[in-house]
């Protein structure tokens, strides 16, 4: 296990402030409520997701997809801009493994060393098991609720595991979480995440990447020299004190070039710039572009592959903008019947159709049904155009219900028979007078 000798520095100091904010919103966002459930919740069981003031129903997934672009597309654009800043700054990965790392280093101060002892060891292992729970449980709580899973244990005690799924999940996904915390840590970075693979397509040589000044530092000192003295012109700025190598989390050397297991931790250039101090220089180890660092050249932050991504960006948050704002909070689907066939009884027309409503709201509506028959020329083929069935309707917050509707139509002529009408199903919110509007057709058949 490496175990990464610790540094505070200025880029440190901010990170851990970053960290922190991070784990407090995931600890407490599950446990605010908004109304009488959770904030957000991802509610799968019933495939429904709810955030404050909005309920996005199943039929609504193309919300959750773009949603999802635009955070590829970030990633895309961000890495292409400044290196792996995901991966420093906010991958649950980094943030919670340094969390174990803290935890470790309060535990004992002989955490990583080889004096480390097995008591010591069996003692932060059971305390970092108990810390993946507390985060697994929180984990779960975005998909079933904080409160909700608190009032089980306490209602049911150890029936819960009888009564409810949900401990199944948090009892594998815990155990997930100790083994990549405690066992795999920065292994997953390096081994496993197909994001540093990915990376080096994302990255050119105008991007922003924690890398080492080899101009300045080259060649590395090989013996003490006294800052100011005259021999320290024969020599580069770097002292091979090899800080930047014992603060390194993933057990690389930034100085041997830009590197795949580099998360961008920045906890090097906190170190070289404590040695750096020492001279009186600035650090070796920074955020730079590799063309500054190689070649000296300015960096370039406007370029065709940052203008492209930035330009999907914009696209795809537009798109999401205008599909959320034209949004109308209704579900509704019409379907012909299947069981029922068209009619015609005494020269009468009649289809029975299966509509689906759903109040996509957290409010109750009052919706209106209205059918028409779509255009002039269909219209002429039937008289006294009626609807049988419930027309208005009273809909609780979220509730999805079944309704049957028939339609009759007059049989103006013979020759209507056998015609397909398109007709168009019309559900209001009289409220907010937004409309839904569904296709469906009316069938005349030969009649009996
Ligand atoms: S090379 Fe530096 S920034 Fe990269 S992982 Fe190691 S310490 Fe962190
Ligand atoms: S910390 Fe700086 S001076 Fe020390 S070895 Fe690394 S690059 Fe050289």
């Amino acid at each position: 296990m490496i175990v990464a000798r610790k540094i505070l520095g200025y880029y440190g100091k901010f990170r851990y402030y970053v960290r922190l904010g991070l784990i407090i919103f995931y600890l407490a966002m599950p446990w605010f409520n908004w109304g009488d459930r959770p904030l957000i919740l991802l509610d799968i069981e019933h495939r429904k997701f709810f955030f404050p003031g909005a309920v996005f129903w199943p039929q609504e997934n193309y919300f959750l997809l773009l949603i999802m672009l635009i955070l590829g597309i970030s990633l895309f654009f961000f890495t292409s801009l400044m290196g792996r800043l995901w991966c420093g700054w906010a991958c649950p990965q980094t943030i919670f493994t340094e969390m174990f790392d803290a935890m470790g280093r309060l535990l004992s101060p002989r955490f990583g060393k080889a004096s480390h002892a097995l008591w010591e060891k069996v003692i932060l292992h059971l305390v970092w098991f108990l810390t993946a729970i507390i985060l697994t449980y929180h984990f779960v709580a975005y998909f079933v609720g904080a409160r909700a899973m608190l009032a089980d244990l306490i209602n049911l005690g150890t029936a819960v595991m009888a009564d409810r799924t949900w401990p199944y999940f948090l009892l594998a996904i815990a155990g997930l979480f100790y083994f990549d915390l405690a066992i795999l840590r920065h292994h997953f970075c390096v081994y496993i995440c197909p994001y540093a693979r990915f990376q080096s397509v994302m990255l050119d040589e105008d991007s922003v990447v924690i890398g080492y000044d080899s101009h300045r530092g080259e060649p590395r000192r090989k013996k003490k020299i006294k800052a100011g003295s005259a021999e320290e012109a024969d020599w580069g700025d770097c002292t091979n004190c090899n800080k930047c190598v014992q603060v390194c989390p993933t057990g690389i050397d930034i100085r041997d070039g830009l590197q795949v297991a580099c998360i961008n931790c920045t906890h090097c250039v906190d170190a070289c710039a404590e040695e750096m101090q020492r001279y009186d220089k600035a650090t070796l180890v920074d955020f730079n572009s590799m063309n500054f660092l190689d070649h000296r050249k300015q960096t370039r932050f406007i370029r065709p592959r940052v203008i492209v991504y930035a330009t999907i960006f914009v696209v795809v948050v537009v798109t999401l903008v205008t599909l959320l704002s034209i949004r109308i909070p209704i579900y509704a689907s019409v379907l012909r019947d299947r069981n029922v066939q068209p009619i015609v009884v005494n020269n009468v027309a009649q289809n029975l159709y299966e509509v689906s409503l759903g109040n996509a709201t957290e409010e109750p509506v009052a919706l209106k049904i209205d059918v028409q028959l779509k255009r002039d020329s269909d219209r002429a083929l039937v008289d006294n155009f009626r609807i049988l069935g419930e027309q208005s309707l009273q809909m609780e917050p979220n509730e999805l219900k079944k309704i049957r509707i028939m339609l009759q139509g007059d049989l103006k002529s013979a020759q209507a028979a056998k015609k397909i009408v398109p007709a168009v199903f019309s559900i209001t919110n009289p409220h907010t007078g937004k409309t839904v509007q569904k296709q469906t057709i009316f069938t005349i058949p030969v009649g009996g």
